[in-house]
């Protein structure tokens, strides 16, 4: 199974790959059904989570029911743990380059006045540019951009774009990929070949590798960094780490305006 996620993600085009997906992990999550793992996004209960990953194997990481990831469980349990996301007032909301696993699911919501944006996805309510967003100042109480930042050039410039659209105390989700060994973010604009971004950066298409200079950036633009999302794990028993498949070093960039 691994094998063909690999291939798949190798030779498709992603917007091409959210298409199949939808088709074929329904069958997937059928097959899958057990005891040993629950996700809480679909709230599906499976023998285990697939693996995943574009060059180091996870086990335990992609769940068949919702393709949901660890990131994605993780952030999931927190905003219903320590949030008002769930049930709180109008919040409008602002979701760029909206995970799958999540887009149907926010979409429903009553309390989200919820808008997506992404520069191609074909399932976006409006296409953009992260470092020129088409809304007005503080428009947004929540600002959600996971896994965008790393693909972006100038990450100040995101930032402050991200920034500038949300409302004072509003909360953004800036999830990254982070080395949390490294003080320092990795990051040379001139490496542009697609095998040496993979090797240094993880991926073919990122800019940089963040280390955990990541939130002096983030502070950067003015965010205050919500320290309970950053040390959220330290809590969570390994049973349930493990019966939620999360990453247990796993850290959470939720900022305040
Ligand atoms: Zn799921």
């Amino acid at each position: 199974m691994y094998r063909i996620i690999k291939i798949l993600l190798k030779i498709f085009p992603r917007p091409l790959l959210i298409k199949i997906s939808l088709i074929v992990h329904k069958f997937v999550a059928f097959f899958m059904r057990g005891n040993n793992v629950n996700c809480p996004i679909c709230e599906g209960n499976f023998r285990k989570f697939l693996p995943y990953g574009y060059i180091k194997k996870r086990e335990n990481a992609l769940c068949p029911g919702c393709l949901s990831l660890e990131r994605h469980r993780l952030l999931w349990l927190f905003l219903k743990d320590k949030t008002e996301f769930f049930n709180g007032n109008r919040l409008k909301t602002l979701h760029i380059a909206p995970e799958q696993c999540f887009i149907g699911r926010f979409k429903k919501m009553k309390n989200l006045d919820y808008t997506t944006g992404d520069l191609e996805s074909p399932i976006v309510d409006v296409k953009m540019d992260v470092c020129n967003i088409p809304f007005k100042d503080e428009a947004f109480d929540i600002v959600i951009c996971n896994h965008v930042l790393e693909h972006v050039n100038n990450d100040n410039k995101a930032m402050s774009e991200l920034y500038r659209v949300m409302k004072k105390n509003g909360i953004g989700i800036f999830q990254v990929p982070l080395n949390i060994k490294s003080d320092v973010t990795d990051e040379d604009p001139t490496v542009t070949d697609r095998s040496e971004r993979e090797r240094r950066f993880g991926q073919y298409d990122h800019v940089r590798y963040y280390g955990m200079d990541y939130f002096e950036r983030l502070k950067s633009v003015g965010f205050t960094i919500n320290l309970d999302a950053k040390n959220y794990l330290n809590n969570m028993c390994i049973n349930n780490q493990t019966r939620w498949g999360i990453i247990p070093q796993d850290i959470l960039p939720i900022v305040k305006k």
